[in-house]
């Protein structure tokens, strides 16, 4: 981005309502940004190679065409005032195009080239000075087998690229496990990672804007379930420090990268009292849903305000939440029954859109909101088992 406008004062000009802000995405985050754009005035634009899509359900024009489709691509981006992403494994020649057009691109591309790559965004948080679990790059049989050993079991292989959500992992408990974990990545490119002990997984999700401006919903907290985000609580039961800890290594990951618009940061605390770094995501964050209800600003709203050089909004959280995911499982035998999920007062329905609830697959999510982190944590859970209680 810098460099492309020398005089800066155009580029500090905010991109007010009535603009068109263009998505390449089209899932749920794209979605839920796209309604926060709208309320605000502004028009969605979307790309993805998926027709009636979650976010294009809702924009007020959705492109569809495959990613690697640059003139397609390039037809888009003409139409659109500011360019961002809800899906981090877009092609950087994509983002490249859009900057080389003139265009605002928030984040910018190197952002989304270290993050759309376990290994590139390991190595750019060691080289940071950040704190990430013992791990080596893996190319071979015969270099997992010499990892393994300075690593130590247990260890988990990941590929290198385009993994989310556990896809792409295998945990390696011992030695002897290594060649039919090697066999069962097909070769690709990989990482082994310490096994981290871990007590709690947290995250951060915090924004930049394009003054430099940082604001952050505090520590949330996160479990998952088949390494998919199962239950998200905020604020994070942890100590204090902990909390602003992690706020502060947010702080400086948003810095170093030197991005605009909302990133999340996930931790594991570990059992022996270290922060440590699993993954990004340069964007709004399941993690974040929460604060749709939750904080006085959406982490949503907060993508719009950054990606359109905006002032950031309070991100002051109003209640103690808790956030549910709704998976396609939850769909196994039949439509769940929703009135029993709005007979709570204090829990909020999303769904997504998407036509076909597969296992695994996010389809929407609860939030319920209380007095208490517990009280929103038994409510929400009890919401989402209402609605397949036959
Ligand atoms: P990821 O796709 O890397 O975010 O991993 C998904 C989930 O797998 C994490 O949220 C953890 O619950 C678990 N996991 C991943 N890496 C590790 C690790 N190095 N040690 C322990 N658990 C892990």
């Amino acid at each position: 981005m810098a460099g492309h406008n020398p005089a800066g004062a155009e580029r500090a000009a905010p991109i007010l309502p009535g603009a068109t802000i263009g998505v390449f995405g089209s899932g749920q985050l794209g979605r839920m940004m796209a309604l926060a754009g709208r309320a605000m005035g502004y028009r969605i634009a979307t790309f993805s190679p998926d027709p009636n899509s979650p976010t294009g359900q809702v924009a007020d024009l959705e492109v569809t065409a495959p990613y690697a489709d640059l003139d397609a691509v390039a037809a888009f981006v003409a139409q659109v005032d500011v360019v961002t992403f809800e899906f981090e494994n877009v092609a950087a020649e994509v983002a490249a195009l859009a900057e080389a057009a003139g265009k605002p691109v928030r984040p910018a591309g190197t952002v989304l080239h270290t993050a759309q790559q376990r290994l590139r965004e390991k190595q750019f948080l060691a080289q940071a000075g950040l704190p990430v679990a013992a791990f080596r790059a893996v190319a071979s049989a015969a270099e997992l087998t010499a990892a393994l050993a300075e690593i130590g079991c247990p260890a988990v292989l990941k590929t290198a690229a385009f993994g989310y959500d556990g896809k792409g992992q295998v945990k390696i408990g011992r030695p002897q496990d290594a060649a039919p974990a090697w066999e069962q990545m097909g070769g690709q490119p990989a990482i082994l990672e310490a096994f981290v002990h871990f007590s709690h997984e947290l995250s951060v999700v915090a924004a930049r804007g394009v003054d430099g401006a940082f604001a952050h919903y505090g520590a949330i907290e996160n479990q998952h379930v088949n390494h998919i985000l199962d239950l998200s609580i905020a604020p994070a039961r942890v100590p204090a420090p902990t909390a602003a800890a992690a706020v502060e290594l947010a702080r400086a990951v948003l810095e170093k990268l030197d991005v605009v618009g909302v990133l999340c940061v996930e931790f594991f605390a570990a059992e022996d009292g270290r922060l440590l770094i699993n993954e990004l995501a340069p964007r709004p964050h399941n993690s974040g849903h929460l604060t749709i209800e939750a904080a006085l600003t959406s982490q949503f709203e907060q993508q719009v305000r950054a990606v359109c050089g905006l002032p950031l909004g309070s991100t002051e959280l109003l209640r103690p939440a808790a956030m549910a995911n709704l998976l396609g499982d939850l769909w196994a035998a039949g439509e769940p029954d929703w009135a029993r999920a709005y007979a709570h007062p204090a829990v909020k329905v999303h769904l997504y859109g998407k036509r076909e609830p597969r296992p695994g697959r996010k389809m929407g999510h609860l939030t319920a909101l209380s007095g208490s982190v517990e009280d929103a944590v038994g409510t929400v859970l009890s919401a989402r088992a209402a609605l397949t209680r036959r």
